[in-house]
């Protein structure tokens, strides 16, 4: 899905900070910010905070109601160096974009696009649901090798799922317990939808990995630790499970990945390493270049902004 990010999220001068030492837990402050017509609380990136693993942007979405002909409306935008992820626990979204694609995702499915050089997509009402929208739009940084390539599209209507003590876990992206996502992924990288019930449950992880867990609905304790939706709780590395007690149903998304080493550059939906890429892309966007083919949608081309760092 679409971000934009800001530089209130993400100041456009700065680099990565360091990454914590093993086995903390951080958890972010709630902020507000909006995609679309919809209020979202952004959990990344943050100030404190800009990447887990290769995971660079992860808003909560929602619940809100939409129709058949108004949902997330969010028209044609240009991508660079990075893969949008979409997961939804409620409702229904008509993905567009400029390889082709008209891909309407449900809950339980799984929506990934690669931008690599370029693509454009919107996020539209699908002209047949009513009810209620809820989820979670993603963005995985791409690395130095995959980043100037060519766009791509999957759509994996049915990911492999975990039983676990007191809840099931689907495997969006990566592999938990040998249990793997038919989903690409440049850089290793997990990423977890957990459906809980009340109890106590424990998810194997990679200790190379450093992990966070965003929390969608209901409540989860985390190391003695209360984390209520829109919340990320960053968690580092260096450990082998979580285990996370629920004192009622609860429904999050765990994410976690090798620490992305290469500094990033990230401004409304690009993710770069220079002003200049960014500016290119932006020159791109405006001038309709071939970099960003056009393709049919009822809602409007996004105007890029004025970039910060050129008034
Ligand atoms: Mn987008």
């Amino acid at each position: 899905m679409s971000g934009p990010v800001t530089t209130a999220d993400a100041p456009a001068a700065d680099r990565e900070p360091g990454h914590p030492a093993v086995r903390c837990i951080e958890i972010s402050e709630d902020r507000e910010a909006s995609v679309g017509r919809f209020a979202v609380r952004r959990a990344l990136p943050r100030r404190a905070r800009r990447t887990v693993g290769a995971w660079c942007f992860a808003d909560h979405m929602g619940p809100a109601e939409v129709d058949e002909t108004s949902g997330l409306d969010i028209g044609p935008h240009p991508h660079i160096g990075l893969q949008t992820v979409t997961w939804l626990v409620a409702g229904e979204v008509l993905h567009r974009d400029s390889l082709g694609s008209e891909q309407v995702i449900k809950p339980g499915q799984l929506n990934l696009m690669t931008a690599g050089h370029g693509v454009a997509h919107s996020e539209e009402a699908t002209g047949a649901y009513r009810g209620t929208l809820h989820g979670v739009p993603l963005w995985v940084a791409q690395p130095e090798h995959t980043r100037h390539g060519p766009p791509a599209f999957e759509h994996h209507a049915d990911l492999p799922r975990l039983q676990l003590e007191h809840g099931v876990a689907t495997v969006l992206v990566g592999e938990v317990a040998g249990t793997s996502s038919p989903a690409r992924h440049d850089t290793p990288l997990v990423g977890v939808d957990l459906a809980l019930q009340r109890g106590e449950s424990a998810v194997p992880l990679d200790p190379r990995f450093e992990h966070a867990v965003l929390v969608l609905d209901g409540a989860v304790n985390l190391d003695g630790r209360d984390l209520a939706p829109g919340r990320l709780a960053y968690l580092g590395d260096g450990r082998d499970e979580l285990a996370v007690r629920t004192p009622i149903r609860a429904r999050a998304v765990l994410l976690g990945g090798v620490p992305f080493g290469e500094p990033l550059l990230m401004w409304w939906n690009f993710v770069a390493r220079t002003r200049a890429e960014v500016e290119s892309a932006c020159a791109g966007w405006r001038a309709a270049s071939d970099r960003f083919p056009a393709f049919r949608s009822p809602l409007a081309r996004i105007p890029a902004p004025a970039l910060p760092w050129t008034r």
